[in-house]
């Protein structure tokens, strides 16, 4: 006889016991537990065949060892990993992500989270993420180049287009793509869409850049019209400057809001007077291409710049946190709360810490999940795949059309299964059930496997 639904504690400590010291993966598995735990229980078949269990566990994950050469000579000795979460309804997919601050807890949650944004998108992709503790900070393109090179000579033997298609992620953008790729096609002789993000010359799709960020702003779109709001006159804080928060600048002002704050690991930059098109152009050849630090955008155009601080004490009504996992706390929950935020709507992964999150859940405002909320670039990713496939390359307004269409599916997804008797949307609860949906009945058919 199967036994009943556990509580959430005794489900989570199981978890942590399996897991010791990987804290965000627990957090992440915690976060969907929550909702998905009372779900089953109405649900036996899912419970049954322990659904949920099974995903908390990745299919596999893969560690390796990347030596390289650094320009002095030196050999330098780094740790690679691929966590392959779960391919129920599609090929693993998920980023690559090189930063200092790379753990495999880091990476499980990512892989764990991707499985669920994936789901969401309704293309056929799995979940995964990997990456590496390398950091690209500092060092010369041609050090960049070698570890990439060592990187790929073994993650190579564990992907291909129809078992697991990586992309970039934090520390891993067009340049780091281009030299995976194409030590990719040396070891193996084929050109084939091993990889999405992948630069327009060599089979990379139109809008993968721009995708993530523009997706967080159609999201949140959809999320105000549906209370009869719009964006026009908006004024918003984001956190973070590479490529998702610099997209969703970039797209909250086009749609008329008043952007003015901007953030890297250094601190963030307050412009009162609201950064516009001309300065956004500046940050993104500051950030993008000569790899800079933010702060300079405080002397360039006089504005305040605040060392070591999050943005989130700025009075604001709109919040995107858009850098890395855990940056906004409950601290910075309760400043956004107390200035009467309209909404919060997460551009990079995890982005509130678990007391954040439920702070925003209880006060009932808009509050969108990264996994609802960021899913625009994995399904432009999965749109990537399918132009490699094909052999064609689709228009930028035909892509950008795709995009606001899935944005709003996956919107309308959340208010499907997140709304409540009084109405009010819960996203949150409604992104978790919708993604695993999905996942859980083509895991039923495959049985217990
Ligand atoms: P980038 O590497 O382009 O930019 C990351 C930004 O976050 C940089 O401004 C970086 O500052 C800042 N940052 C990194 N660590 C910290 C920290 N500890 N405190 C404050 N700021 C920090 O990455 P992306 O824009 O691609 O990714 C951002 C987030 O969005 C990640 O969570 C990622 O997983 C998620 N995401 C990205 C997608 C994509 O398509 N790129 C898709 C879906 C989710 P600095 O310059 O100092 O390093």
């Amino acid at each position: 006889m199967p036994q009943d639904t556990p509580d959430l504690a005794t489900f989570i400590e199981g978890v942590r016991k399996r897991n010791p010291g990987q804290d965000e993966f627990v957090q992440a598995v915690e976060d969907v537990a929550q909702d998905i735990l009372p779900f089953v229980a109405d649900h036996p078949e899912y419970h049954e065949a322990e659904i949920l269990r099974r995903i908390a566990e990745p299919d596999r994950i893969v560690s390796f060892r990347v030596c390289w050469e650094d320009d002095d000579g030196n050999v330098r000795v780094e740790r690679g990993w691929r966590v392959q979460n779960n391919n129920a309804v599609g090929p693993y997919k998920g980023g690559l992500r090189f930063s200092r601050s790379v753990t495999e807890s880091v990476l499980k949650f990512l892989a764990f989270e991707q499985t669920f944004k994936n789901s969401l998108t309704g293309l056929p992709m799995g979940g995964a993420k990997g990456g590496s503790n390398f950091n690209p900070k500092g060092k010369s393109d041609r050090e960049v180049m070698r570890f990439c090179q060592s990187f790929m000579a073994e993650l190579y033997r564990h992907i291909g287009p129809d078992t697991d298609v990586p992309a970039g992620d934090i520390g891993v953008g067009p340049r780091e793509i281009g030299y995976l790729f194409g030590q990719y096609k040396k070891l193996t002789g084929r050109w084939e869409g091993v990889l999405t993000g992948k630069a327009s010359e060599y089979g990379g799709s139109k809008l993968r850049t721009e995708a993530t960020g523009y997706g967080v702003v159609y999201f949140l779109r959809e999320m105000l019209k549906a209370e009869d709001e719009g964006l026009e006159g908006k004024s918003a804080v984001v956190s973070g400057s590479g490529n998702v928060a610099l997209h969703a600048a970039e797209k909250l002002i086009a749609e008329g809001a008043k952007v003015l704050t901007l953030s890297d690991s250094d601190g963030f930059i307050h412009d009162k007077n609201g950064i516009d098109e001309e300065k956004l152009d500046w940050v993104k050849s500051l950030k993008l291409k000569k790899r800079g630090r933010i702060s300079d955008y405080a002397d360039k155009f006089d504005a305040e710049f605040h060392q070591g601080e999050a943005p989130w004490q700025v009075d604001c009504d709109i919040a995107l946190p858009c850098a890395t996992q855990n940056e906004l706390d409950e601290k910075g929950a309760k400043a956004l709360l107390d200035n009467d935020v309209l909404a919060v709507v997460e551009g990079a992964n995890m982005p509130s810490t678990a007391k954040a999150s439920q702070a925003f859940r209880r006060a009932g405002i808009l509050f969108g999940p990264a996994k609802a909320a960021n899913a625009g670039g994995v399904a432009v990713s999965g749109l990537e795949m399918s132009q490699n496939s094909e052999r064609v390359s689709w228009e930028h307004e035909k892509l950008d059309r795709m995009l606001t269409e899935l944005m709003q599916d996956i919107h309308g997804k959340c208010v499907e299964e997140g709304v409540g008797e009084d109405g009010h949307v819960d996203y949150v609860r409604g992104a978790n059930i919708a993604g695993f949906r999905k996942v859980a009945d083509a895991m039923l058919a495959f049985g217990v496997v």
